[in-house]
């Protein structure tokens, strides 16, 4: 059944992974707009940024002119625990679809946060340690970026402060302890701790917590707190540049084996992952090197790229961080309560979306039920139990290769496989119990929350 050429795994030798991250935007030729500040409306200065994150991620932020930036050896030595990580030939799903095209994924769920959001958070807690700061804060829904965000700071001896949405908190009581163990001192949000997380309990009190109002109460406490930053696990540039190293390294991995890929295909939540695995292909697209089909994935629930707008937006519910031109829904877009966390945020990153409004990337929707179909095809014949976030993936994988079955084209699909489900077999049970609804919100809906997108002069 297999090519005897191409190994089920290919893996790449520990000297053999990149030394430095691509920073595509060196590359672009329309270049993504600038952050704004919220209260001038004008672009974010170094200084600003610097209150809010560290040095060094505010040049990183804001650099679009250098297209390689140095891996520091102490991300690398941490990247070698768990990196490379394999590009897997799906040779089993290929033969069970009957499809003459070939399948490849990019695993990330090889480490215990079990997703790709490790890739970022040990460079951004390497960086802070490096700063002399004490501790960082942040916000998380599903709980993989907490998980994340634990392991590094241990890793670093950071102190990490994560305010968890509490409908996750009451779910997924093992997430946080994961998050306990690593030494995370994890708070369900809203909470008494801050003035935001009481003015929200005062409002709603029966409420079970937002993304949005987790964030706001993230950045009031690292704001009250000497020493310390917020962080954030998707959506800016520096962390679509820090995951950049599972696109390299995917395309190392195919350069070894001279494949050359037709399309590329990743979920979309804030696009990190997305942007990081496509970055070294759209960059050779960009300057007429080679030509391949990018393909978002995004759930029907939040649809951004595909039924957003693109403008300048807010970030978060709470309207404290600075603007962002997106493809957007609305800050105040609240998607149904899907089974994937990670992909419920109401915009993109600015990459990504330059990259979509420039016509070099393509977005699909797809249907909660349908992606879970395909990740039990993808489970009983790969092994992997997948994230429902990299289950979008697999959905348009699949629907290619089954295309391809019909035109008899061999064609070479790569996506990107984020990470594990272990802690959503909630979701699972749903789908297993036939008891799982897809959700589709209706043109007014979308309507009535881009109305309010604020107006930039
Ligand atoms: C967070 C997450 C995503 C979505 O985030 P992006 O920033 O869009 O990559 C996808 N898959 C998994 C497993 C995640 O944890």
């Amino acid at each position: 059944m297999t090519d005897n050429k191409i190994p089920y795994k290919i893996y790449l030798e520990e000297q053999e992974m990149p030394k430095a991250w691509y920073n595509l935007r060196a590359d672009m030729i329309n270049k993504p707009a600038p952050l704004l500040n919220p209260e001038t409306m004008q672009p974010m200065t170094a200084e600003e940024l610097g209150q809010v994150f560290c040095d060094e991620l505010v040049a990183q932020e804001l650099d679009e002119t250098n297209p390689y930036i140095e891996i520091p050896e102490e991300i690398r030595d941490f990247y070698k625990m768990y990196r490379p990580s394999p590009l897997v030939r799906a040779y089993c799903l290929e033969e069970k679809l009957q499809t003459p095209a070939k399948i490849y994924y990019k695993f990330e769920g090889n480490n215990t946060s079990g997703s790709h959001k490790l890739n970022s958070a040990i460079a951004q807690a390497y960086y802070a340690k490096k700063q002399g700061l004490k501790g960082v804060t942040t916000e998380t829904g599903a709980g993989q970026w907490g998980t994340a965000l634990s392991m590094a700071c241990s890793y670093f001896g950071l102190d990490c402060k994560v305010f968890m949405v509490k409908v996750s908190y009451e779910q997924k009581p093992f997430r946080r302890e994961v998050m306990r163990t690593y030494g995370a001192y994890v708070t369900p949000s809203p909470s008494m701790e801050t003035e935001v997380g009481k003015k929200i309990l005062m409002e709603h009190p029966g409420t079970t917590g937002s993304l949005g109002c987790a964030i706001s109460e993230a950045v009031e406490t690292a704001g009250k707190l000497d020493g310390y930053r917020y962080v954030l696990g998707s959506v800016l540039n520096q962390v679509l540049l820090h995951q950049t190293i599972i696109g390299l390294e995917t395309k190392a991995a195919l350069d070894k084996y001279n494949i050359k890929p037709d399309m590329i295909i990743g979920c979309a939540g804030g696009g990190s992952n997305l942007g990081g695995l496509i970055a070294p292909f759209a960059g050779e697209k960009i300057r007429g090197e080679a030509d391949y089909q990018l393909i978002a994935v995004e759930p029907e629930s939040c649809p951004s790229l595909t039924r957003g707008k693109y403008a300048y937006d807010y970030c978060d519910t709470g309207k404290v961080c600075p603007l962002s031109k997106m493809y957007t829904l609305g800050s105040g877009f609240i998607p149904a309560s899907s089974h994937a966390g990670g992909l419920r945020y109401h915009g993109m990153s600015s990459v990504v979306s330059q990259l979509y409004a420039d016509g070099l990337m393509e977005a699909r929707t797809v249907k909660q039920t349908e992606v879970f179909k395909a990740a039990q095809e993808f489970a009983r014949v790969e092994g992997i139990l997948p994230a429902p976030e990299s289950s979008h993936a697999i959905k348009v994988a699949i629907d290619e290769a089954m295309k391809c079955k019909e035109t008899g084209e061999e064609k070479t699909i790569v996506f990107g496989l984020t990470g594990t489900g272990y802690f959503d077999l909630y979701a699972y049970q749903k789908f297993n119990d036939g008891v799982m609804e897809d959700f589709c919100p209706s043109d007014e809906d979308i309507a009535a929350s881009l109305a309010k997108l604020p107006v930039i002069e």
